[in-house]
C-alpha cells in the first residue's frame, strides 16, 4: 500500500488536529447539507450527527485584538473552532442548534456581520496591499472598505441570483485572480527608470527576462550598466519593478484603477471563465474611491435585475451578449478596453471585442 506523506514545511500543514472533533469523525461521510438561514449552514452526516456553521465577515488584516476577541467568541458562544474561508470569511462550528442564534448575536454585536452563504456577495478578496507586500499601487483594503460598507445588505441576504466573488489587485500582475468583479490596478505610463541605482540594485538579465513583451534591453547610460525601455512595445505591465525598484511604475496620477468582469473558477453549470476589462481609467482616489464604487454597484444590481436565477455573471453576459452588458450598465466601450497587444492572436477569444 502507498505510504501516506509526511507534512513537509513548505507544504499544506496537516489540518486534522484544528478540526472541529465532528467535522473530523464525519470527514468526507456527509448525506446533505442545506442553509437555515443567510450566514448558517446546516450539515447532517450518515452517522446522524448535525452540525451548523455561522459564518462571519472579517477585514482580512487583523490586528491581535479582533482576533483575540473572535478567539473568545469561539470559546465562549461555539465549540473553540474556526475556520477561514477563502474570501476572509471567518467560520465558527457547533454541534447544538440552540447555540445558533446566541453565536450570531455575539457576532453582531461586536461588528462582525453574519452572511456571506449561497446567493450573496461575500467578503471581497483582496490583496495585502502596502502592510506586506513591496509593488502595490493601491491600498486594496481601503478599496474594500469604502466598497464593502455600500454592500453590506447584500452580504447578510441572499437575493442575488447566484453567488458574487468580489476581487481587489494592488498590481497588474499577481493575486487579482478570476472573480465575477475585480478591481485593478492599471498602470497607464511606462516605467521611470533611476538610472543611478539600477546597477546597485537590479540583476539585469533577470528583469531583462522578466518582459512580456521584450521591451527592456541592456544599456549604458552616463557611463554606468543601466537598462532602457522601448516605450512603443511596453504594455504598461508592472513586471519589472518588483525585481527592480528603480524602474518606478507607480505614479499618482497616471497609475489608474480598472474594473474586470465576468470570471470564475467553479465549475458548476459551466467551464471557468475568464474576467475581461469592462472600465478603465477610473481614478485611484482615495480614501472612498466613489468612482469605483459606482460602477461596480451599477454591474452588480443591473446583474441582478436582469439576469435569471442561477446565472453567475459570466453566464448572464453570455447569454445576453456583450454589447447588451454594456448598454444595460451604462458603459462606454472604448478603444482602452480593445486587447490590443501584439500576442493577442493567441487570446482574442478572452477579449471582449472579438468572438470566434
Ligand atoms: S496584488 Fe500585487 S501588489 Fe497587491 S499584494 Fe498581490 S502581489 Fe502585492
Ligand atoms: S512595464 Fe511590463 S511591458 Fe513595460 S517594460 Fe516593464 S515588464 Fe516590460
Amino acid at each position: 500500500m502507498a505510504q501516506m506523506r509526511t507534512p513537509i514545511e513548505s507544504g499544506v500543514p496537516d489540518n486534522r488536529p484544528f478540526l472541529h472533533p465532528a467535522l473530523l469523525k464525519n470527514y468526507g461521510r456527509w448525506r446533505y447539507h442545506d442553509r437555515p438561514r443567510p450566514g448558517v449552514l446546516h450539515h447532517v452526516a450518515h452517522s446522524g450527527d448535525e452540525v451548523w456553521t455561522v459564518r462571519a465577515g472579517t477585514q482580512r488584516q487583523m490586528d491581535v485584538y479582533t482576533i483575540r476577541k473572535l478567539c473568545d467568541i469561539a470559546d465562549q458562544y461555539a465549540e473553540g473552532h474556526v475556520r477561514f474561508t477563502i474570501r476572509s470569511n471567518i467560520e465558527f462550528m457547533v454541534g447544538d442548534p440552540a447555540k445558533v442564534e446566541p453565536l450570531i448575536e455575539a457576532l453582531t454585536k461586536a461588528g462582525f456581520p453574519v452572511g456571506g452563504t449561497g446567493n450573496s456577495v461575500s467578503m471581497i478578496a483582496h490583496t495585502q496591499g502596502w502592510l506586506h507586500c513591496d509593488i502595490p499601487g493601491t491600498d486594496a483594503s481601503g478599496a474594500v472598505k469604502a466598497l464593502m460598507d455600500e454592500l453590506y445588505t447584500e452580504f447578510i441576504r441572499e437575493d442575488m441570483p447566484n453567488r458574487v466573488h468580489l476581487s481587489t489587485s494592488c498590481c497588474e500582475i499577481n493575486c487579482g485572480g478570476q472573480a465575477d468583479i475585480a478591481i485593478i490596478v492599471q498602470h497607464t505610463k511606462p516605467p521611470k527608470i533611476n538610472h543611478d541605482l539600477v546597477a546597485n540594485v537590479c540583476e539585469r538579465p533577470s528583469v531583462v527576462a522578466r518582459c512580456p513583451v521584450a521591451a527592456i534591453r541592456p544599456a549604458l547610460v552616463n557611463g554606468k550598466p543601466s537598462l532602457e525601455v522601448d516605450e512603443k512595445k511596453c504594455i504598461c505591465c508592472g513586471a519589472c519593478y518588483p525585481p527592480c525598484p528603480p524602474m518606478q511604475i507607480n505614479d499618482p496620477e497616471h497609475s489608474k484603477l480598472a474594473i474586470w468582469v465576468g470570471g470564475k473558477n467553479s465549475n458548476a453549470r459551466g467551464k471557468p471563465t475568464f474576467m475581461k476589462m469592462v472600465a478603465s481609467g477610473l481614478p485611484n482616489n482615495p480614501p472612498r474611491w466613489p468612482e469605483v464604487s459606482e460602477i461596480v454597484k451599477k454591474i452588480l444590481y443591473t446583474y441582478k435585475e436582469d439576469a435569471r436565477s442561477w446565472e453567475r455573471i459570466s453566464d448572464w453576459v453570455e447569454r445576453i451578449g456583450w454589447p447588451r452588458f454594456f448598454e444595460k450598465c451604462d458603459l462606454p466601450f472604448t478603444k482602452y478596453l480593445i486587447d490590443d497587444w501584439r500576442g493577442s492572436r493567441a487570446n482574442l477569444n478572452a477579449s471582449t471585442h472579438i468572438r470566434f
